[in-house]
């Protein structure tokens, strides 16, 4: 423990995000630069916990050794906090900026103070340790003669990898879009995660360890790039399903066949795309310039739709959540240590406050229709008031209301996986129409396969798609050599 009074002598003092007026004319990350001194005084707080719940399940999915590191950056031993940090996490630069920090959520200090700044702690050690040159490749001693297909390359397909390369399997990576990483190359925004510079730096050194990485390649669907599953299963011992859970929530209400109504994935994979391709100049994304914006859902995928409309330049941006307001602190129902759900200002509800002097958010609204005129273009939607009633929603009458829209971006959640390559293994799906395998064992009903990530456990966040990534390696190995390292 850096400074036993640190708790008591400093306030927690989050790092800014650069400045929403000057964020909002680019699409380069909203991150500032990292202060040492206010890192080092923020790793103070950390009580160094007899029982540290920010390591626990409930806080950290992949038990980050949290007061260890705290401890390190507060005795400016930044070398040795990188390989605590690397001990538990793969991709430490990919949660230190997207994870929603269960770990602050749970920590101790919270009870009676704001929690410590975990993640900004997290972010500036592995931003350290890549200015310094100190993250390397984990290339393994020696091969093991064993071949592993992974499918998909998010966080939990990429995690896999990483494991079962550094034990000496030869893996392989398929992924149907042309770039690798995911949600993390073509769901999350460039302001949130950069693409070219965080997320392709890791691609670089998982190559550089040995893994294969095919892209523009989809499994099982029968498409002239695509390979068949049986190919797959002849030519590797193991075959692990990290595909992810792609299939969108629609709103098959009145009028979803006007044009200007998108899934919210449809918007922001073509943005980024577009951008990375041609700074947005080759025209191939939705563009919100000059438009009337609804946002339908709130969530990640939700903010990520505002703070894209809005670096488009739309005209309007409303933001409808079925549900009311959340309080601004925890209810009695939502004791410490778990995940608190209060109102948050996210990134994009902040630049839309910026750019409109309010809050975009209307809640306790649920759409009735979606207007539209005889060309078939969408000219608005209209909505009802809802209340909850013994648990479920009720129209509030005589609450309806017509919102001028030109664009709609349904970001309502995700059904699951999609089926194309599962069926043609035979796997047994749960009640979710997930794909079925034990949590901590990964295995399927069908010999070889493994499943993790999103696509076993439904749509979640890149840290347990991590942990269900390093986890499913750990099995994978067992099943391959009798014993394991792996943790
Ligand atoms: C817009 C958005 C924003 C989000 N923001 C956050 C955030 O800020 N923080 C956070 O923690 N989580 C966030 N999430 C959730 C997080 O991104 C996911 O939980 C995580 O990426 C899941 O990882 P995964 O590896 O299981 O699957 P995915 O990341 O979905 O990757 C699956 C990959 O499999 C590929 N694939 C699918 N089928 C095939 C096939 N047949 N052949 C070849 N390839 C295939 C897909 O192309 C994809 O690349 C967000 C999600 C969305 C949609
Ligand atoms: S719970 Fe909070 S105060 Fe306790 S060890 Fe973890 S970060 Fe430090």
């Amino acid at each position: 423990m850096g400074k036993p009074t640190g708790f008591m002598e400093f306030p927690r003092q989050a790092a800014p995000y650069r400045p929403a007026k000057e964020r909002l004319l680019d699409f380069n990350e909203i991150y500032t630069n990292h202060d040492i001194q206010r890192l080092s005084t923020q790793s103070a707080r950390c009580m160094d916990c007899g029982v540290p719940f920010c390591q626990s399940e409930e806080g950290c999915p992949i038990h980050n050794l949290i007061p260890e590191f705290n401890d390190l950056v507060f005795r400016d031993e930044w070398r040795e906090a990188l390989d605590r940090l690397q001990k538990t996490n793969n991709f430490p630069e990919f949660t230190g900026r997207v994870c929603p920090a269960p770990c602050e959520g749970s920590c101790v200090l919270g009870i009676t103070d704001p929690a410590v700044t975990i993640k900004n702690i997290e972010m500036a050690i592995i931003d350290r340790g890549f200015e310094e040159g100190w993250v390397t490749p984990n290339t393994p001693a020696s091969r093991t003669g064993k071949t592993i297909a992974v499918v998909g390359s998010g966080p939990a397909g990429l995690a896999a990898a990483d494991q079962l390369n550094r034990v000496g399997h030869s893996v392989t990576v398929y992924e149907r879009a042309d770039r690798v990483g995911g949600l993390l190359m073509y769901g999350i925004p460039n302001m949130k995660l950069g693409k070219e510079d965080v997320v392709e730096r890791r691609v670089s050194l998982l190559r550089e360890a040995g893994i294969t990485f095919i892209t523009g390649t989809s499994v099982g669907d029968g498409s002239d790039d695509s390979v068949s599953v049986k190919d797959l299963q002849q030519q590797h011992d193991i075959v692990l399903l990290t595909t992810g859970a792609t299939v969108p929530r629609d709103l098959p209400i009145e009028g979803r066949q006007f044009k200007g109504v998108h899934f919210a994935m449809d918007f922001l994979s073509a943005n980024t795309k577009s951008l990375l391709d041609s700074d947005l100049q080759d025209g191939n994304h939705i563009s919100a310039k000059g438009k009337d914006v609804i946002v339908i859902g709130g969530g990640d995928t939700g903010t990520d739709c505002i703070g894209t409309s809005l670096r488009h330049g739309c005209k309007s941006l409303v933001n409808f959540e079925l549900f009311p307001k959340p309080p601004e602190s925890r209810d009695a129902n939502n004791p410490w240590p778990t995940w608190p759900k209060i109102f948050r200002v996210d990134y994009g509800h902040e630049e839309a406050t910026e750019v409109q002097g309010e809050d975009p958010r209307v809640y306790s609204v649920s759409s009735l229709c979606f207007l539209g005129n005889d060309q078939g273009d969408l000219t608005g939607v209209r909505t009802v008031e809802v209340e909850m009633k013994d648990g479920k929603f009720e129209n509030v009458p005589g609450t309806e209301k017509d919102w001028p829209a030109d664009l709609v971006f349904l970001a309502m959640g995700f059904l699951g996986p999609e089926h194309t390559a599962s069926d043609q293994l035979g796997l047994d799906y749960d009640e979710r129409s997930n794909f079925k395998a034990e949590y901590g064992c990964y295995k399927t009903n069908v010999d070889n396969v493994f499943v993790a990530g999103d696509c076993r456990r439904g749509q979640s966040l890149v840290v347990r798609a991590i942990n269900e990534g390093r986890e499913a390696a750990r099995e994978i190995d067992r099943h391959l050599m009798g014993v394991t390292e792996l943790p």
